[in-house]
């Protein structure tokens, strides 16, 4: 099983878009060996040349393993699929050319793969590489036509093969027209994708991340906190378990209410990084509302929890915000420990209670529950 694996990857590569290419090669290769049949039928039904046939089905079966090599070193090479999809095209209609100088009476169905190489072109080529391939493809079964009426009138009337030439022109350039406004519609598909990928993570990230200070908001809080509940209940978490502090800027509204409302978005914000700077990577500070703050802690000790908010405390007095030169910006915290099982919720509810408390006891200050 192993080896066979390895036998596709040798084959086929691992890259999923070599493996679509290839894919279209394959799909390319049953044509051919159609095609071979047929011709093969045609000589033993003596309407087309032994020699002439032999010559044809080599160079068919030697060009459908040069593009296997060309497909499978494209990366290393630097080939874009539609410079391999354009080059196949071209030796597939010089296959065609061929095969209608040698077909006789029976080379009316060799203009329909002329036609059906150019409809592959839709997939992998642009609209205007299609368009140059049609007007090569007319060009060179106009030759040819030409050629064979002048070698030989008597299989190839000079009648007949411009007729023959009207109607594959006709239905070369509408099969051009319609590839061209599908390769718009595929561009067009993949632009909207794009597009929807991109608005989705401006989506994620709206619904994940505070606009104004960049901290996690509360919906994310919320996700995170069960996460750390499962973590803990799974035995996952360093022994010391979790802390939980809400923090509150004091007389906030009083920074609003003299120095302007952008001057306290300025303070939140300033307040959101001088505080994020103090954390640890593990840790998790949260805008919970207005100007209320949640951090989490996970693997601390309490005093380990108070020591990272006296900290935090002395670098936001020393903060300097635009706009507001002369007020000392202070909180106070509310911190409590996880106790083994409890829900975040509990432990939230008496951050808040030993929050109260700070207040209560002239703020700026850190109160453990
Ligand atoms: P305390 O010390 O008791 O916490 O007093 P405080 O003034 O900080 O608390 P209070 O709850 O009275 O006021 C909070 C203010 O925060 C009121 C509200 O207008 C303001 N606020 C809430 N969200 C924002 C915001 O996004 N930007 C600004 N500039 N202000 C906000
Ligand atoms: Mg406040
Ligand atoms: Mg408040």
């Amino acid at each position: 099983m192993n080896a066979l694996r390895r036998l596709v990857v040798l084959l086929c590569g691992s890259d999923p878009k070599l493996r679509r290419t290839l894919q279209y090669w394959a799909a390319t290769c049953v044509l051919y060996v159609a095609c071979i049949a047929l011709l093969l039928l045609q000589v033993s039904e003596g309407m087309a040349d032994p020699a002439a046939a032999d010559k044809l089905v080599t160079f068919g079966g030697s060009g459908a393993l040069l593009f296997y090599v060309l497909i499978r070193v494209s990366g290393r090479l630097k080939l874009a699929p539609d410079q391999l999809a354009v080059s196949q095209a071209v030796f597939s209609l010089a296959c065609g050319m061929a095969a209608y100088a040698i077909s006789g009476p029976l080379r009316g169905a060799m203009l329909i793969m002329t036609v059906v190489v150019i409809v592959f072109c839709m997939f992998a080529a642009k609209p205007r590489q299609t368009l140059l391939l049609t007007i090569a493809a007319l060009a060179g079964m106009g030759a040819t036509m030409y050629r064979m009426q002048a070698s030989d009138p008597q299989r190839y009337p000079p009648m007949t093969e411009l007729i023959t030439f009207g109607y594959l022109a006709g239905a070369l350039l509408s099969t051009a027209v319609l590839s061209g406004e599908m390769s718009k519609l595929r561009a067009r598909l993949k632009r909207q994708r794009r597009e929807l990928s991109e608005a989705l993570d401006t989506i994620r990230v709206l619904a994940t991340v505070d606009e104004l200070t960049s901290l996690v908001n509360r919906r994310r809080m919320h996700e995170v906190l069960e996460a750390e509940e499962r973590r803990q209940s799974d035995g996952r978490q360093g022994g010391k378990g979790a802390c939980i502090a809400l923090l509150d800027i004091d007389f906030f509204k009083q920074v609003n209410d003299r120095y302007g409302h952008a001057t306290g978005d300025a303070v939140l914000r300033s307040f959101s990084s001088t505080a994020r700077a103090c954390l640890r990577g593990g840790d998790v500070l949260a805008r919970w509302g207005g100007e209320e703050f949640l951090l989490l802690l996970p693997d601390a000790a309490p005093e380990d929890a108070r020591v990272v908010l006296e900290r935090m405390a002395e670098r936001i007095h020393g903060m300097q915000v635009a706009g507001l030169p002369d007020r000392r910006i202070s909180f106070s915290a509310g911190l409590a420990t996880r106790r083994a099982g409890e829900p975040f919720a509990d432990a939230i509810h008496r951050a808040d209670k030993a929050l109260y408390q700070a207040k209560e006891a002239g703020r700026d200050r850190i109160v453990l529950a």
